[in-house]
This record gives structure tokens, sequence and C-alpha cells, in this order.
């Protein structure tokens, strides 16, 4: 079994560590992801729940649930790090935010996930990756 990475939010007080294998990671520049990040797209990962653990700092998390629906944006209330999405802190899956992590967790963006919505200023890499109009099709 892969030894886990670990990571948390600038403050330190949001402390996590997961053990890889990852199920796959993205970029994504929706909108949303935009916005909380206030970049140009958020990276990030996800593992099956029952390799995630939350070790520290879980009153400091607070959760974001986008009225109108959709995936949530979970991030530390004392330094504003954005940390997990997905359906936290249900579902069968963690999403985190690869910039989260202290060092390098292993995995690095496979694709991109809305494209279509991404900033009129960003000039998309040319890095080879798929990229999707919208959200990605479903995994195996
Ligand atoms: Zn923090
Ligand atoms: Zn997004």
């Amino acid at each position: 079994m892969a030894e886990s990475v670990a990571g948390g939010c600038l403050c330190g007080g949001v402390r996590f560590e997961a053990t890889p294998p990852f199920l796959r990671a993205n970029w994504c520049h929706c909108s949303r992801c935009r916005k909380h990040s206030g970049a140009a797209a958020s990276p990030q990962a996800r593992v099956p729940r029952d390799a995630f653990r939350l070790l520290a700092g879980e009153e400091l998390v607070v959760v974001y649930r986008p009225p109108e629906g959709g995936m949530v944006k979970a991030f530390c209330r004392r330094c504003g790090s954005s940390l997990f999405g997905g359906t936290w802190p249900d579902g069968p899956e963690v999403s985190i935010r690869l910039g989260a992590f202290d060092g390098d967790p292993g995995i690095a963006p496979q694709f991109h996930t809305f494209v279509g919505s991404k900033a009129p200023w960003e000039v998309l890499p040319d890095d080879g990756l798929p990229r999707h109009e919208t959200r990605a099709p479903r995994p195996r």
C-alpha cells in the first residue's frame, strides 16, 4: 500500500492525509471554481472516502452550498484556503484541491473540465490534456 500524502490549509488549522492511488485529477475552469479560487482554474484530485482522513480542524471547515445546487466548496474559515469540493462531507469520494497538499501528491491533472466557461483572459495551456466543454464523461 502506498504511503499517505499530507496536506492542510494556509494557517495550518486544518490537516488531512490521503492514501494513493487517486481516482483522477483535473483542472476545473467553471465559473464557481474560478470565483472560489480567485484563479483561472482549480486543480483537484479525488480519492475514495476510506482513503481520506481529516486529522485536525474539522470545526474550521466551512461548507458553501450554491443555492442553485451543484458541487460544494469547503474552505478554512480562519485563512480562507479552498480545501475540498464535490459532495463534502458526504459521498463515496473526496475531492481535494491539489494546492492544499504539502508536497507532491503523486498525481497531476489529467484533463480539463468546463473549458467552455473559462475566463476570457485565460489562455489554455498547450499541455495535450483532453478538454471538456462542461463536465467530463463519467469515469468507468
Ligand atoms: Zn486555515
Ligand atoms: Zn468547477
